[in-house]
């Protein structure tokens, strides 16, 4: 029979030799001829325990190469990579692994204890799959890849917002990704990436990791963020090119090293996730420093929009232009497109998009209309054809009939010289329906009020886009990828009245 070349495989036949992962904490290394070795491995121990074609293998670790030799694994075999966010609780994972239905569940010994609360037809550590002990040379063994229009991970998503959907993510899709990716920021096998995001969610795994190892480059994985590591380990592996969210960035900037580092090997520092507060961009672009934001969401590849380099400085907000062969709509609320200027819902086609959601037709049906992605996203563009993402559509604050878009009040608000982090939420109102609340954290040392911001605001903003309630805290609520939670900041209004 032809025998087909998986994407590793591929690979490690060009450069066997080339290094694929550091694990940044302890600086070991793991070129492609190994990582195919070690899957080969993992591969088979997973098919001697009966998992073959459509099998879905969960899976509960922590950044670390296991990921990716599981991942590979079983793209080698067909089955369906399902990733968990060992950051939910018992009961949250277990409300997972009845919907997603796996045969296995792996796990790092470091999750050992989450990992017995679990409930899965078998629990086995991953050390069994992939000892440390180094594979034997390749065999002569069949694998059954995939096809691109079969399910390659499933992504649970949205578990502040309800129940978790199944996000499935075809071969398709991540190929479309990676290519996309691999054009839109030059990837190369030179490229020496950071990769801090956690590997269980889209942005750790699809948006800048998989792409690298497509490209034949090196991926350096940190577990655990923190300012000074990643300065240090960005040193140390020479990295090239690095994706943070915008509060890692925050957090960054604001360390005391930051000052006196010029990061001479990163060629581009990226943002995405969501908005990426003119701070970080007034940052680095003041130590000259590239620094571009992107746009996307996990049914969606995810990466969708991109600035380009010299676009990301002169507009700070935008999130720049569709990437290849991602059509793109603005609907406004009777369905036709918004012209430039008017802000509509973000409607997205192309091949880089999910096939739907697990055992889901109705949400499926919500979200997908004759092969258009409904993003729930508000956003515009301007006459140049550069994107601006306002809102989610669920976000927007409707206020005695006036529609407030929470980014354009947060991005007023953030100007205030006390102020170190803003979010705009609506509150729940008897008179007005919605009515415009901030929660703010002020600058150390600032003694700002809300009656002291709202006059501030007088004259920038119209008056029913300024906040009626304001909440000053020390910190901002995160959801376990590092996102602002503004559910949790809704609520604290909701208590509050
Ligand atoms: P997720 O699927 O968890 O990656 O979340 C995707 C959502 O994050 C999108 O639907 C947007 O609401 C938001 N998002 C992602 N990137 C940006 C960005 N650059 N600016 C504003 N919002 C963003």
């Amino acid at each position: 029979m032809y025998r087909e070349t998986g994407w590793l495989e591929g690979r490690k036949r060009l450069a066997p030799d080339q290094i694929a992962l550091v694990d940044g904490e302890t600086g070991r290394r793991c070129s492609y001829d190994l990582l195919y070795r070690r899957s080969v491995r993992a591969a088979r121990y997973l098919s001697e325990m009966g998992i073959s074609k459509g099998d879905r293998v969960a899976f509960l670790a922590p950044n670390d190469m296991a990921v990716f030799v599981c991942f590979f694994a079983c793209e080698r075999l067909g089955a369906i990579f399902v990733p968990l966010n060992w950051r939910l609780s018992p009961r949250e994972l277990n409300g997972i692994l009845e919907d997603a239905g796996p045969k296995v569940l792996l796990f790092h010994r470091r999750m050992e204890h989450l990992a017995a609360a679990l409930a899965a037809p078998s629990i086995v550590p991953l050390d069994l799959l992939d000892p440390d002990d180094p594979p034997e040379p390749e065999g002569e063994e069949e694998a059954d890849y995939p096809s691109l229009s079969d399910p390659a991970m499933i992504l649970y998503t949205g578990g502040t917002t309800g129940k978790p959907k199944g996000v499935v993510l075809t071969h398709g899709s991540i190929f479309w990704n990676s290519i996309n990716t691999i054009l839109s920021w030059q990837l190369t096998a030179k490229d020496r990436a950071l990769s801090c995001l956690p590997l269980f969610h889209t942005g750790g795994l699809n948006v800048l990791s998989l792409p690298v190892l497509q490209a034949g480059g090196t991926l350096v994985i940190i577990d655990r963020f923190d300012p000074d590591r990643v300065m240090d380990v960005i040193d140390r592996e020479r990295c090239t090119i690095a994706l943070m969210v915008p509060t890692m960035y925050h957090l960054l900037i604001r360390s005391p090293r930051f000052a006196e580092k010029s990061f001479p090997t990163m060629r581009e520092f990226l943002s995405g996730g969501a908005p990426c507060p003119r701070e970080v961009h007034r940052a680095f672009a003041n130590k000259g420093l590239p620094f571009r934001e992107g746009y996307g969401l996990t049914e969606a590849g995810p990466n969708n929009f991109v600035t380009d380099p010299s676009t990301a400085r002169k507009k700070p907000g935008t999130v720049g232009k569709p990437m290849l062969y991602n059509q793109v709509r603005i609907v406004s609320e009777d369905g036709t497109d918004s012209p430039a200027g008017s802000v509509g819902e973000i409607w997205i086609r192309g091949g880089h998009l999910f096939d739907r959601y697990w055992n889901n037709p109705e949400a499926t049906d919500e979200s997908l209309v004759d092969g258009w992605l409904r993003t729930g996203d508000l956003g515009m563009r301007d006459e140049e054809g550069d994107f601006y993402i306002v809102g989610r559509k669920k976000e927007m604050i409707v206020t005695g009939g006036e529609n407030v878009y929470p980014a354009e009040v947060e991005q007023i608000i953030a100007e205030h010289p006390e102020v170190e982090q803003v979010v705009v939420v609506g509150a729940p109102d008897p008179k007005w329906g919605e009515a415009v609340a901030a929660a703010v954290v002020p600058r150390k040392g600032s003694c700002l009020t809300g009656e002291g911001l709202r006059s501030y605001l007088r004259g920038r903003l119209a008056a029913y886009k300024i906040p009626k309630a304001v909440l000053f805290m020390d910190e901002l609520p995160k959801t376990p990828v590092g996102k602002i939670d503004r559910r949790a900041i809704l609520r604290l209004f909701v208590q509050k009245d």
